[in-house]
């Protein structure tokens, strides 16, 4: 089984452009002298602060209480005194409420920092410990861990896959998690199976272009009979769930489904190490795993960096720009957002920053469509984005819908393929929006 390379139907192979830095070790970013955290880093309901300013805080202490279960609580990435809590700007285009912290420099940790072992504790222990650590999907969507990790009793789980493809051109994070990390991301995988109980089958994906992870995670796993290391095509977006189930195991997740749906749960390595620091070690989500690269930044790294650090910052401790970066995008280049400040911060969701350079920036013009067929053809979810694109920019939602807008995931492909430089994301990303909106209006209505 297995011994040729798996993937998916459509997709796209943009250059990778991740030799800028795949031999590039973590390092630690600079501790910043004042933190700016975002009460919201994650899908679902904000939180409700829990400081007030000029109250003290310690390392790690929680700051954010959820509103809801879908969400997840936030934590002080310093120790210091709370200066104030702003409406501010975030990487992903939105705005939140955030605390601002000064800095004391002596990362005192909170009590309830408590190291502990995943085999003496039960399952819903370990959960609650996922819950109350703030974790969210590490890969860049950022939704709730916990909830993932909570199907309900009418899903029987059998699959739970590991995702280490890393899809996204530049990024590198994951990969040199792999290889630095192993054993951590390894302990979370086993913490995960424990939570989820009943899971028959373990498969960790890593995309061809990564011999060196593939080689790493193997030997983690190697006394471990359930867990397999698969090597995935490289190709884009490989790294989405439902492309990523589909190639190991060969299940289609159903329009408008789940990977619940067909007993499948998926993780990211970021979020399984996560989980071990968390577990293990007793420490809750306050730093993130970023890879700054683009032509235009000095030194391009793979940086451990405190949450709430500004996106300046961590530029700083690049050395800065050798060129006024023509682009700014917080995460990949394909499903990133570009940045007009850098005065945002480093949240949850923060899996890169990359510096573009104007001839990496190029803009192509607009024109119209030639009816080439090539977006369909490379659409993974196999949609018709000429068709939605098309609907959706002459305000026919409806119609957008019918034609399964919904299942879009945003990867971007179409627009990365369309000679004529259509706005495909752009416009299937609005009908989406407005969809969502009539649909909230419609339920309120009833
Ligand atoms: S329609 Fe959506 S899922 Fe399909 S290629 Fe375009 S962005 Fe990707
Ligand atoms: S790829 Fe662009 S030009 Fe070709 S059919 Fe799709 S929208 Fe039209």
């Amino acid at each position: 089984m297995f011994n040729k390379l798996l993937s998916f139907t459509g997709g796209i192979y943009p250059p990778e452009n991740k030799h800028l830095t795949e031999n590039k070790a973590i390092e630690l970013c600079d501790v910043p002298e004042i933190v700016t955290i975002p009460l919201k880093q994650h899908i679902g309901a904000p939180c409700d602060a829990l400081v007030k300013k000029g109250d003290k805080v310690r390392l790690g202490q929680k700051i954010g209480q959820p509103r809801g279960f879908v969400s997840a609580p936030v934590h002080s990435s310093v120790s210091g005194e709370v200066k104030s809590i702003e409406i501010v700007d975030l990487p992903n285009g939105s705005k939140a409420p955030a605390v601002i912290i000064v800095n004391d420099g002596q990362d005192t940790p909170d009590e309830s920092i408590k190291p502990d072992n995943a085999e003496r504790l039960s399952a819903d222990a370990l959960k609650s410990i996922v819950t109350e650590a703030g974790i969210v999907g590490m890969g860049g969507a950022a939704f709730p861990t916990h909830v993932k990790l909570s199907p309900p009793d009418d899903r029987k789980i059998d699959i739970l896959l590991l995702n280490g493809a890393e899809c996204e051109p530049f990024l590198t994070s994951d990969y040199r998690l792999m290889i630095e990390h192993p054993d951590d991301i390894l302990y979370g995988l086993k913490v995960i199976r424990k939570i989820l109980g009943g899971v028959s089958r373990i498969y960790i994906g890593i995309e061809d272009n990564k011999p060196q992870a593939i080689k790493q995670m193997t030997a983690a796993a190697k006394n471990e009979n359930d867990i397999q290391v698969v090597t995935l095509r490289t190709k884009y977006p490989q790294g989405a769930e439902k492309q990523l189930i589909y190639a190991i195991t060969g299940r289609q997740v159903p329009s408008g489904g789940l990977p619940m749906d067909v007993g499948a749960v998926v993780q990211n390595v970021g979020t399984a190490a996560a989980i071990a620091f968390a577990v293990r070690d007793g420490l809750p989500l306050y730093r993130k795993l970023v890879t700054v690269s683009g032509g235009a930044v000095r030194e391009q790294k793979n940086l451990m960096v405190r949450i709430g650090t500004s996106f300046r910052e961590v530029i700083d401790f690049c050395g800065g720009w050798t060129e006024e970066p023509a682009k700014v995008i917080n995460g990949g280049p394909m499903m990133g957002v570009a940045q007009y400040t850098l005065d945002v911060p480093v949240t949850k969701e923060t899996s890169g920053i990359l510096l573009f350079t104007k001839e990496e920036a190029a803009v192509r013009e607009v024109s119209n469509c030639i009816r080439c067929g090539r977006c369909i053809s490379v659409c993974p979810i196999h949609l018709m984005p000429l068709t939605i694109s098309a609907r959706s920019l002459a305000g026919n939602y409806e119609e957008a819908d019918k034609l399964h807008a919904m299942d879009c995931v945003e990867c971007g492909s179409c627009s990365y393929i369309c000679p004529a430089s259509r706005p495909l994301l752009h416009s299937i990303q609005m009908a989406k929006k407005e969809i969502m909106e009539e649909r909230k209006r419609r339920a309120q209505a009833k």
